[in-house]
């Protein structure tokens, strides 16, 4: 089996055909493995007594699915939601077989629509990664993964099939590679802007995806390569315009940074210092939000419910004292201070936390925000923390079409043989919006199944 892209679902498709007894080849274009899975926060979703309970949290498959769907505004493709929903968990006991460790606490990722993402103990996506590298390196007699390897072509059969990839080593040396099967799984399209542009006429046709807004991927990781492959060989390439941009942008570059939309305890405030939004919804009503404010941009406001220790590293790694250091964030004792050094009304800033405590005590907002007695506190002391933010482009939901084999199909829904795809670079799983720590269980739950049916496929 060739595997091309070595990222998140890729690796594991790719360990998933080397345990069903397949050899594997991963063909990775960039000299670093890991793609937007390596940078990505690593939220997984998946519904888990085992976790949930222990802290108060109902939950359901059938939640899990409907939450989904809703969040995709019923675009989804039901059957792949089933798949997705049903198996998440799966992922997350795979993983832990492969060693990776997730913290005890569940979590809910920005836009989730509820408390079921799973965080690596360790920090971020890199967590998966390195569990896949150190599977690589122990089956090193099933497994190749070659870097700086970029797929330039599928190589099909008098009958249609997919026998092989042609691909450029390091910009020049041609290589052949010749297979039972391939998985495509190159992660999306968000880092071409030509493209992302072009395709544009969804949720965010209003907005211009020019080089204004910016991207949290690695970008020349994400830039749908593999979209075309399959697509040259036959597949569809469906829901295009479903792309999605996230709250969580850095102004200026639009990498995820600092301070994390994610979790719970903050309030999102604009430069008047009010809130505008319900700060749980989902990432297209957040992002909506944000552009109708002065500006275009916001403050996530924390406090010492999020950062309790300024020298302890956060899910992603960072600290607060590294953040200051950096002058990312500015902070206070008081929430006056804070309104000073944020150059807001500290009335105004003093109102909104106010009203966010309110909601978190039983009342309710304007905004809609619904409160988690699991999660949410009262915020009432400092230090406070701050940190500006504007929306950017993120994921990228369309992509090539696929049945609930993982195998990509052509315009009339027939698989093309030999083809199989997963990850970002697939579409119709999460609709118009994706849910917040669903990419990762889309990656791994697809990722293993496109695998393990193209090592069936391949050895068959
Ligand atoms: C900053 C950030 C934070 C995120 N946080 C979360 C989160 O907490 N939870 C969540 O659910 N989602 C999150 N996401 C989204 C999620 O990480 C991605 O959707 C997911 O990791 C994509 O995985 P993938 O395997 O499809 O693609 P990737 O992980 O991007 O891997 C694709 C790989 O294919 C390679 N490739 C591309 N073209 C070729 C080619 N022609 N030949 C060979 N190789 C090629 C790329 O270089 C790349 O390494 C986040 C994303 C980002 C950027």
């Amino acid at each position: 089996v060739c595997v091309v892209g070595g990222g998140g679902s890729g690796l594991a498709a790719a360990i998933a055909a080397v345990q069903a007894g397949a050899s594997v080849i991963v063909l990775e274009k960039c000299g670093i493995t890991g793609g937007s899975t390596n940078v990505s926060e690593g939220a997984l979703n998946a519904v888990d007594p085992e976790r949930q309970e222990p802290q108060g949290i109902e939950d359901s498959i059938p939640t899990f699915y409907e939450t989904t769907m809703k969040g995709g505004h019923n675009t989804n493709n039901p059957e792949l939601v089933h798949f997705l929903t049903d198996n998440a968990l799966d992922s997350v006991h795979w993983l832990e077989s492969l060693g990776v460790e997730f913290k005890d606490e569940i979590g809910s990722a920005t836009g989730s629509l509820g408390q079921r993402s799973h965080y690596p103990a360790t920090p971020s996506g890199n967590t998966y990664i390195r569990s896949f590298q150190q599977f690589i390196d122990d089956n090193a007699d099933a497994i190749m993964l070659l870097n700086n390897m970029q797929a330039k072509e599928l190589i099909l059969d008098d009958a249609g099939a997919v026998v092989g990839v042609k691909a450029l080593y390091d910009g020049e040396q041609e290589v052949t590679v010749n297979c039972g099967a391939v998985v495509i799984a190159t992660g999306g399209f968000g880092g071409n802007v030509e493209y992302r542009q072009k395709v544009n006429t969804g949720v965010w046709k209003e907005v211009v995806l020019d080089d204004s807004i910016g991207c949290t991927n690695i970008k020349p990781c994400a830039q749908g390569e593999g979209m075309v492959l399959a697509e040259n060989a036959g597949a569809e390439l469906i829901c295009l315009s479903d792309i999605q941009l996230h709250p969580c942008g850095t102004p200026g570059t639009g990498l995820m940074e600092d301070i994390r939309t994610s979790g719970r305890n903050r309030i999102f405030v604009n430069t008047d210092g009010k809130r505008f939004v319900n700060e749980g919804a989902e990432r297209d009503v957040l992002c909506k939000n944000i552009f109708a404010q002065p500006d275009g941009t916001y403050w996530i406001v924390v406090n010492t419910l999020r950062y309790p220790d300024p020298d302890e590293p956060d899910a992603n790694g960072a600290t607060i004292n590294n953040m200051l250091a950096l002058g990312h964030i500015v902070a206070g004792d008081t929430v006056e201070a804070l309104a000073g050094e944020m150059g807001v009304d500290a009335a105004n800033l003093q109102a909104s936390i106010d009203a966010y405590n309110a909601v978190v005590e039983g009342g309710t907002d304007e905004f809609g925000f619904v409160a988690d007695n699991t999660a949410d506190a009262a915020m009432t002391e400092g230090p406070w923390y701050a940190c500006r933010k504007v929306p950017t482009v993120h994921h990228t939901m369309g992509g090539i079409r696929v049945n609930v084999e993982s195998e990509a199909c052509n315009a009339d829904g027939e698989p093309i043989p030999g083809l199989y795809a997963a990850g970002e670079c697939t579409g119709g799983i999460h609709g118009e919006n994706r849910l917040g720590g669903n990419a990762i269980a889309d990656c791994m739950t697809f990722g293993r199944n496109a695998g393990t049916n193209a090592a069936k496929y391949a050895l068959a």
